[in-house]
């Protein structure tokens, strides 16, 4: 079966085609700039030359229309023809309290998502317009909405409730949502799979740490706690975002600048976290070797990253009553052994001994104490493609 994925930003589009009975990666590939005369489509099949393009491209709609038809086309395309296409996974960022699993979408699905943008302004709906275009460009295949925040319904209200008035949570449905639910239950069953031990017995941490980062607390197979909030915007230090900070420093710095809630949405968002602190750069690589040249700023951005997230594997470790394992993942859990060293400096209480040469090595198993320390690359494409595969099947519905 022929899984096509979708995650659609706000002027972006990738997407991913996997033939799922074999696991395999097919094409992938993007569109950017949508809504410009000069949007951007990269293109690429698996095993043959990649292709990029410049042209117009109007909204998401158009980008999709374009990628079905770089996909049948006779020269680049991998399919004969659009009916290949059995099923369309739709990443949606938010799904409230509304969503607790994958959903096939029908009508009143798509009603329930729409009733969630209120939690996401800027990321749900260009998830809503993939899956209407989807729907009209693709309309023989099934389509399923897998939700960031899915995974972290499993949290109880203990975890999830803010030492705010109650009445906010009642009426504006104001809690602890969580996101990168996909990314964490992806690589915490990976973990079991690696330990060779039932996903239901172990206690594990995953750190996702890329451009956004969050940490989950996954026990017994079940997200109890993380540190991404209402938004993405809480929890740890992130490229350019600030995660936890007193809440009464924005209204300290609106009420003296006289700034408006978007301006200070803007510099918590965009201005903040490690860019805020170097004074312009977020990316880990550049920070990485600007600090090794002496830069302080630079240095002093990778402890405050590291120590928030070495702060929350203890805080972690204490919810869940011990630690199994302790997952990296993403862009600089993946690949920067600096951060992970940082990270699990001091840690030896808790069972980890970091193996340096593995560390270095980029090995998945990097901890020689009790407490397994693993490398897990993430794939949050295929894991939506498995959640598909998954809801089709429970439905019952699995054309094969
Ligand atoms: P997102 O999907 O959230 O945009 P990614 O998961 O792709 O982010 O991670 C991006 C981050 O990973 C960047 O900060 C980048 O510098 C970092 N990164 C990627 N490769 C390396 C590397 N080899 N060493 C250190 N950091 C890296």
């Amino acid at each position: 079966m022929k899984v096509l994925v979708l995650n659609c930003g706000s002027s972006s589009l990738k997407f991913r085609i996997y033939q799922m009975d074999r696991e395999e990666l097919l094409a992938g590939g993007l569109v950017e700039r949508i809504g410009f005369d000069d949007a951007r489509m990269i293109y690429r099949p698996v095993g043959r030359e990649s292709l990029e393009k410049t042209l117009p491209v109007k909204d998401h709609e158009k980008a999709i229309d374009l990628v079905l038809k770089t996909l049948i086309h006779p020269d680049t395309g991998i399919l004969g023809n659009i009916l290949e296409i059995e099923a369309v996974g739709h990443r949606v960022v938010h799904g409230g309290e509304e969503f607790t699993g994958s959903v096939a979408i029908n009508e009143a699905v798509l009603e329930r998502i729409k009733a969630c943008v209120k939690f996401a302004p800027l990321h749900n709906p260009p998830n809503i317009k993939g899956i209407q275009a989807s729907f009209w460009l693709i309309p023989f295949a099934r389509q399923v909405a897998v939700f960031d925040t899915a995974f972290h319904q499993t949290m109880g209200p203990e975890a999830f409730i803010y030492g705010l008035p109650y009445e906010w949570y009642k009426v504006h449905r104001i809690r602890r949502y969580g996101f990168h639910g996909t990314s964490h239950q992806f690589v915490a069953h990976k973990a079991a799979e690696i330990l060779e031990k039932p996903f239901k017995s172990l206690k594990i941490i995953t750190c996702h740490l890329g451009n956004g980062s969050s940490i989950t607390a996954v026990r017994h197979g079940e997200s109890v706690d993380t540190t991404m909030g209402f938004t993405p915007l809480e929890g740890l230090v992130m490229g350019t975002r600030c995660g936890d900070i007193d809440p009464a420093i924005p209204l300290h710095r609106m009420e003296e600048d006289q700034l408006t809630p978007s301006q200070m949405d803007a510099l918590l968002n965009k201005k903040s976290g490690l860019a805020g602190i170097t004074g312009g750069d977020n990316d880990l690589r550049t920070i990485e070797e600007k600090a090794a040249k002496g830069s302080e700023r630079h240095q002093l951005a990778l402890e405050v990253f590291t120590r928030r997230i070495k702060k929350y594997i203890g805080a972690y470790a204490a919810v869940m009553g011990g630690i199994d394992a302790l997952v990296f993942t993403a862009g600089i859990g993946e690949n920067s052994d600096t951060v992970r060293r940082m990270v699990c400096e001091g840690l030896e209480f808790l069972g980890i001994e970091m193996n340096e040469t593995a560390n270095r090595n980029h090995k998945t198993r990097i901890s020689d104490g009790k407490t397994s320390v693993l490398v897990i690359p993430t794939n949050e494409e295929l894991a939506i493609a498995e959640e598909v595969i998954e809801v089709l099947e429970r439905e019952n519905q699995l054309v094969k």
